[in-house]
């Protein structure tokens, strides 16, 4: 069978609720014989600086370097609010981000035929849909120099950002796009404000280039951004893999994201360069939503986030595809069963708890054979 380090960093709030889940089904796999994760676990966020005074130690993230993936649940929450900046909880996050070099987020929005009408958009519209957005993580205007505040010293100031992108980063993002619409339904949309930004002008330009190279069986279409924004919600499921810069990638993952409903159910990925050792990137995944304090400690919280970003671990890192499909199969059956957490509730009578949803999905896992 084959054997895996996963390196689990719980958090705070929900986080280790929903992480329990993840060490249940990991439990199954192992006496199943399926595939074996060591599991090493380690503090972030809130918790680590409780622990240790930082957001995340320097022994955890050489753990975190160290494993074949790390999975992440959440960070954060009121008890932090008044700790120093450079170690308030979301640090941890952005130094895992930064230490890995984790430059691709992958955002999947998925919409459970079952969930449909939890969305803000019609049925017809959403239904089914499933769809990737890759988000271009480390670059552009969130990093760019010179960023500052300049006292123009007439009562004015200047707050000034920069937008920049080399080649190699537009063409390590691009890859990380097309590799994966080769897995899914071939199709790959860039986008950018090229009519308006020289950056977008040579991502639009890199990007053609890298497709005309590497991946001329991909097909390759280029929407500028507010467009693409515009047709995310008027006809989502024309999309299959979107690739654009952090900034877009932002907001148009967000956009994308209330297409499907509930934060409870949107997991995440966001991974690195391929070692030159193997074929395996760095990699970090966790669920979209925060550490909801507002329901922590209660054993009510959605765990279905946490899952499908296991499940994402077991397709990227571990080229376990076939097992990442009869997790998401497992979600999909126990949802059309109607049974739901309280977030997704929609008016079930009955409403399981984390551990429960954990259980069912569980105990369709071991039916989807
Ligand atoms: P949040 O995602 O924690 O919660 C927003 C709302 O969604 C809350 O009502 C919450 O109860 C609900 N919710 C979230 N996840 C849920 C789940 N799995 N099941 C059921 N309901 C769920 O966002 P917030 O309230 O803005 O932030 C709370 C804390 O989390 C803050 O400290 C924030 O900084 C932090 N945060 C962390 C991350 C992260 O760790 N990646 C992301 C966002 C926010």
């Amino acid at each position: 069978m084959p054997q895996y380090n996963l390196f689990v960093l719980p958090g705070d709030g929900i986080g280790p609720e929903v992480m329990a889940e993840i060490e249940k089904i990991a439990a199954w796999l192992s006496r199943e014989g399926i595939v074996h994760f060591e599991i090493e676990k380690g503090l972030v966020g809130g918790a680590a600086y409780d622990a240790h005074g930082t957001a995340i130690s320097d022994a955890d993230m050489g753990r975190a370097n160290a494993a074949d993936a790390v999975l992440l649940a959440a960070v954060g929450g009121p008890k932090w609010n008044g700790v120093p900046y450079e170690v308030r909880p979301e640090a941890g996050l952005l130094r895992l981000r930064k230490d890995m070099n984790l430059f691709a987020n992958l955002r999947p929005a998925i919409c459970y035929p079952a969930l449909a009408d939890a969305s803000s958009l019609k049925r017809e519209l959403v239904d089914g849909l499933d769809l990737m957005i890759v988000r271009e993580l480390t670059g552009g205007v969130y990093f760019g120099e010179p960023k500052q505040i300049i006292d123009l010293g007439n009562g004015q100031k200047r707050g000034i950002d920069t937008q920049v992108y080399d080649t190699y980063e537009i063409e390590r993002i691009g890859r990380i796009a097309f590799e994966l619409a080769r897995q899914r339904r071939n199709k790959v949309t860039s986008s950018e404000k090229r009519n308006v930004m020289k950056s977008g002008v040579l991502w639009h330009e890199v990007i053609t280039s890298l497709h005309a190279r590497e991946y001329p069986d991909v097909e390759l279409e280029h929407q500028l951004a507010d467009a693409l924004g515009m047709q995310l919600v008027r006809r989502p499921k024309q999309f299959d893999v979107i690739v654009t810069d952090n900034l877009f990638g932002d907001m148009l993952s967000d956009v994308a994201a209330m297409l499907t409903g509930s934060l409870g159910m949107l997991p995440s990925a966001s991974l690195g360069e391929k070692s030159a050792a193997s074929e395996t990137r760095k990699a970090l995944y966790e669920p979209v939503h925060g550490s909801a304090p507002d329901i922590a400690g209660k054993g009510i919280a959605n765990p279905i986030a946490m899952i499908g970003s296991f499940s994402m671990a077991l397709r990227y890192s571990f080229n376990l595809g076939e097992l990442a499909d009869r997790i998401e199969k497992a979600i999909s059956d126990v949802l059309e069963k109607g049974l739901r957490t309280a977030d997704i509730s929609g008016g079930a009578t009955t409403i399981l708890s984390t551990s429960q949803m954990g259980d069912a999905i569980l105990a369709e896992l071991q039916v989807v054979a």
